[in-house]
């Protein structure tokens, strides 16, 4: 089968690199000339394990292609899959200017049958919206069926994601679609991999339910911490007891600096957005929004608490990313964390091993360093902010040497609290209690 993904993003590259690996033909589409030109040449422009290799194969046996050119990508495919950007726009909402963009373009080269899918995560009622704009824009009553594929991977194991899934959502108009895209899937229909296969409407919502609904459970977790400290429970053993009953699950119950990264932020806005227009307060999901946003400032009391005043301080900052694995800062609560540490006065060395170059496009002010030790080189408090492997084990007789004091905030719960004591550490974590040093 041929197809084409319209958006060579995180999401629209992985889902073009796997189809290719799965014996799918794909032609990756994209606007932005200067990526396609990477892209074309076997390398990738974002950090993501195991994608450069998969796209350098599938470019060389021919089944993975990359253009600017609408004309060469849709008019050979049976399925056309949308992956652009919706970003949140001014009042919260999906901005679906991207969308629409694409809609219009394929609308205009429609001259025979083909399945049109979004897999971007867009509100509820878009699939008819692209119907509507395909209808204006096509020449001359092409056929066409719209669905709805959302897609679920994480950023960090997104290969591995997309080809073992713990289910396939695809929400069709019609079965001729759900069939074409059943069949695009059958490699992973082999695996046993569920499929849900619903309407158009119902594929979108499920994607923000699940979105705001993991969340939520970061907030939950984070609203307990705060208890715990207040109470002297210790979250750690509470998420742990939390998590063995299925019913509730481990994941998703860590504490820590808040969800930030390209989604959770923006889809639980957008939520609120569509159900404000549909007349309904989302009152749990308005929540968790509101414990996320003091989520920061909680941090930063927290560092406050380890340091004293920050004025005049430095800061040792360790991890930017969103979450390890990843060099995608959008949203990352180091931002705000790093802001809030300028604001008050602190001098902010940091370290990310992957998304140096995407944080100095984004931050003024801020010594970036050679690694976590140069980080912490005359700092008065080191931030551990993204729980990256190499954070995990850090040799802390070196950095403590390093350190003008040796105070740890380590906003992942990655150390232990006696331990740091004994090493002579003023050590914070979030919703655990912690020992001072003798
Ligand atoms: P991204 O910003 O990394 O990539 C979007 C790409 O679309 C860019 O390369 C951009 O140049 C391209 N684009 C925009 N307009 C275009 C047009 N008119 N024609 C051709 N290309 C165009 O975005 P992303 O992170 O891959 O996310 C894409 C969608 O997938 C979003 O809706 C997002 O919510 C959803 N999603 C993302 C993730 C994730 O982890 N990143 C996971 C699941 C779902």
């Amino acid at each position: 089968m041929n197809i084409a993904v319209i958006g060579t993003g995180y999401v629209g590259l992985v889902t073009g690199a796997c189809f290719s690996e799965l014996g799918v033909t794909v032609t990756c589409i994209d606007k932005d000339r200067e990526k396609i030109g990477t892209l074309s040449e076997g390398r990738i422009p974002i950090y993501e394990p195991g994608l450069e290799e998969l796209v350098q194969k599938n470019l060389k046996q021919k089944r993975l292609t990359f253009t600017t050119d609408f004309d060469e990508g849709i008019d050979r495919s049976l399925v056309v899959f949308i992956a652009v950007g919706t970003p949140s726009n001014e009042e919260g909402g999906a901005d679906l200017r991207f969308v629409r963009e694409v809609a219009e373009g394929i609308g205009r080269k429609l001259r025979e049958y083909k399945v049109i899918v979004t897999k971007s995560t867009v509100p509820m009622g878009t699939g008819a919206m692209i119907r509507e704009i395909i209808e204006k824009c096509r020449p001359d009553g092409a056929p066409f069926s719209v669905a709805s594929n959302p897609e679920f991977l994480r950023e960090g194991s997104a290969v591995e994601d997309f080809l073992r899934p713990n289910r396939i959502v695809i929400g069709a108009e019609d079965s001729q679609a759900a069939a074409i895209l059943r069949d695009l899937y059958r490699p992973l229909y082999l695996i046993e991999t569920p499929f849900v296969i619903t309407d158009v409407v119902t594929a979108e919502m499920i994607k923000y339910a699940s979105n705001a609904f993991l969340a939520t459970k970061i907030s939950f977790i984070n609203e307990i911490a705060r208890l715990c400290e207040a109470l002297g429970a210790d979250v750690h053993d509470v998420a742990r007891g939390m998590g063995l009953d299925n019913r509730i699950g481990r994941k998703f119950l860590h504490p820590g600096p808040g969800f930030g990264g390209s989604c959770f932020p923006k889809d639980t806005s957008a939520v609120l957005s569509i159900a404000r227009k549909a007349g309904h307060d989302m009152k749990v999901i308005r929540s968790t929004i509101e414990v996320n946003q003091e989520q920061a400032e909680v941090m930063l009391e927290k560092i406050e608490d380890a340091a004293g005043s920050l004025d005049g301080k430095v800061a040792a900052v360790l991890g930017i990313s969103f979450k390890p694995n990843t060099d995608d800062i959008r949203e990352a609560p180091s931002l705000r964390i790093i802001e809030g540490l300028r604001k008050r006065g602190a001098r902010v060395r940091a370290y990310d091993p992957i998304a140096m170059d995407k944080a100095k496009e984004v931050l003024e002010g801020v010594a970036f360093c050679s690694d976590e030790y140069d980080a912490a080189d005359g700092a008065d408090v080191l931030v551990l902010v993204t729980e990256w492997n190499q954070f995990r084990a850090l040799d802390l007789q070196r950095i403590k040497k390093q350190m003008k004091s040796p105070r740890i905030v380590d906003l992942r719960n990655v150390y232990e609290p006696a331990d740091m004591a004994r090493l002579g550490f003023v050590y914070r974590c979030v919703g655990r209690r912690f020992v001072e040093p003798a």
